[in-house]
């Protein structure tokens, strides 16, 4: 269990970033990874709790077995601590550094605000076992003879990809776009994960078997009933891409653009992709990003590394408490005020904000027209100002899959949100042979909500298939 006085003698540290005004000059991870000894202390604060609900379902989605790990670190057996994180998560180098670590809201010393720095430690291992030579492919000792197809390259489908193939399937990958990764790739920027991560997992897999097809739009380029007459089964795990429109007056005006497509154009020029006719960029400008989650956050910080003058961001929610009641909550996600690394790095906030339109002049936005909102998040009718923007970003959030194309020629059905509709033991869809994964099942989530839906698909298929399985849940 650690070190059994770990918690009482050794204070929580946390790794450090480079300074907010060294970081937006470039666009790579600027942590500054704590050293091995101090990992090493951090592990064994870990008190090896009689109900560990940092693994649990209100945890870790993929059950992590971290107080397990965090012993073996504080032991000094790393190869062994990365056999066992391997054993539920196909990706921790992935997760250890953009997941928000519900497991350490969940710790149990996150009662005293002091949990373990479970997330620092899984990068550790993740990171040393690559260095260190520990992974490899684990290539199938014995094939099946079945193939399996999987539309989409993000977590889950990777996910899926490599324990189908390590299952002994032959598993080919079809992805739209030029490199796999989906919004792990597109997405997320390089500040949060550079994406020669990637590229080293695609390779690990390839070695496994797996075949990447890219360029493959499935539903437009390819029919998918292509897909199921030559495979044994199909898996989509194509995300959920549709954003929610605001429907804001002034929203047709030039200079206002949803998330995606900046963040998008960003990514491709750091991975050196041609670059995008009409480039988005906020040199110079004053920038509004309406959106207080995620891929809003991934604006800011896009924004200030491209040389904004000013961004602000809108939340319509009122500004959260600091500290959390405790106990009304743990060890559950709470609601409280955060502040993530873009933000930090000069983005002035506005809570309880509604955006009303967007000004222009001449067909070019010039500003966003704003209210302060009332408990029931109604404008209050006098609190009107207007921010200058010379570029805006919608950024609130994603409503389903897209339709057009795969999903529209599925026929699958789909649920109330109007995600595919499938269940989270058999990820059947309504369509023989055909199963669904990951945000096009669950709707816009995380990245380790990804990976899991990922192995249990797999788990899935493979007893479908099989009549049995001995791939894990
Ligand atoms: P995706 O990652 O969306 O991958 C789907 C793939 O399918 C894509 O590669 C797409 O090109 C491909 N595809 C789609 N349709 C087809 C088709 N017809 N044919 C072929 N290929 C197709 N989560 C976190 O945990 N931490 C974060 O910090 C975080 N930041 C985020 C930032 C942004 C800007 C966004 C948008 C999301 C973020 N998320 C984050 C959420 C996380 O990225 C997603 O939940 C996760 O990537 C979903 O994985 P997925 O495999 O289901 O889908």
């Amino acid at each position: 269990m650690g070190k059994v006085t770990g918690f009482l003698e050794i204070d929580r540290r946390e790794q450090k970033y480079q300074p907010a005004s060294d970081r937006i000059r470039h666009f790579r991870e600027f942590t500054l990874p704590l050293p091995e000894s101090e990992v090493v202390e951090q592990a064994s604060r870990c008190m090896d709790c009689g109900v560990p609900f940092c693994h649990g379902p209100t945890g870790c989605p993929v059950h992590n077995q971290i107080p397990d790990w965090n012993d073996l670190v504080y032991r000094g057996e790393w190869e062994e601590a990365i056999r066992n994180l391997h054993s539920t998560n196909n990706f921790p180098e992935f997760t250890g550094r953009i997941c928000p670590a519900p497991c350490e809201e969940a710790c149990t010393l996150n009662l005293e605000d002091m949990p373990v720095t479970i997330k620092t430690v899984e990068q550790a291992i993740a990171d040393r076992g690559w260095k260190k030579g520990f992974i490899k492919p684990e290539i199938a000792a014995q094939k099946t003879g079945k193939t399996v197809a999987i539309i989409g390259s993000g977590p889950a489908g990777m996910a899926a990809a490599q324990q189908l193939a390590r299952a002994g399937h032959e598993v080919h990958v079809y992805e739209r776009e030029p490199k796999a990764g989906g919004l792990l790739r597109y997405g997320i920027p390089d500040f949060k994960m550079e994406k020669h991560l990637i590229d080293r997992r695609v390779a690990q897999m390839e070695a496994e078997g797996v075949i990447f097809h890219y360029g493959v739009n499935v539903g437009v380029s390819t029919p998918l009933q292509e897909l199921l007459d030559g495979h044994d089964a199909v898996l989509m795990a194509g995300g959920s891409e549709a954003p929610r429109d605001p429907a804001l007056p002034g929203q047709e005006l030039a200079g206002v653009h949803y998330a995606m497509p900046y963040l998008v154009q960003q990514n491709r020029r750091n991975g050196g992709e041609a670059e995008q006719e009409n480039p988005i960029l906020a040199t110079s400008k004053h920038v509004v990003v309406v959106g207080g989650g995620d891929t809003a956050s991934d604006c800011v910080g896009t924004a200030f590394r491209q040389g904004a003058l000013s961004v602000h961001q809108l939340d319509i929610r009122p500004i959260a408490p600091v500290k959390e009641d405790k106990l009304a909550v743990w060890p559950y996600w709470p609601t409280k005020f955060r502040t993530s690394s873009s933000q930090a790095e000069g983005a002035e906030r506005e809570f309880a904000c509604a955006t009303l339109g967007i000004e222009g002049r001449n067909g070019r936005v010039t500003g966003v027209k704003c209210a302060r909102v009332d408990a029931k998040r109604q404008p209050v009718p006098g609190t009107e100002f207007v921010l200058r923007a010379d570029l805006v970003f919608l950024a609130i959030g994603f409503a389903h899959p897209l339709f057009e194309g795969l999903v529209e020629q599925s026929g699958v059905a789909l649920d109330k949100r109007r995600n595919v509709l499938a269940d989270d033991l058999g990820y059947a869809t309504s369509v023989p042979k055909l199963y669904a994964a990951g945000d096009m099942r669950r709707g816009q989530s995380l990245v380790v909500w990804a990976i899991r839906e990922g192995r249990q698909a797999a788990h899935a298929i493979d007893r479908d298939l099989m009549g049995e399985t001995v791939l894990p849940r």
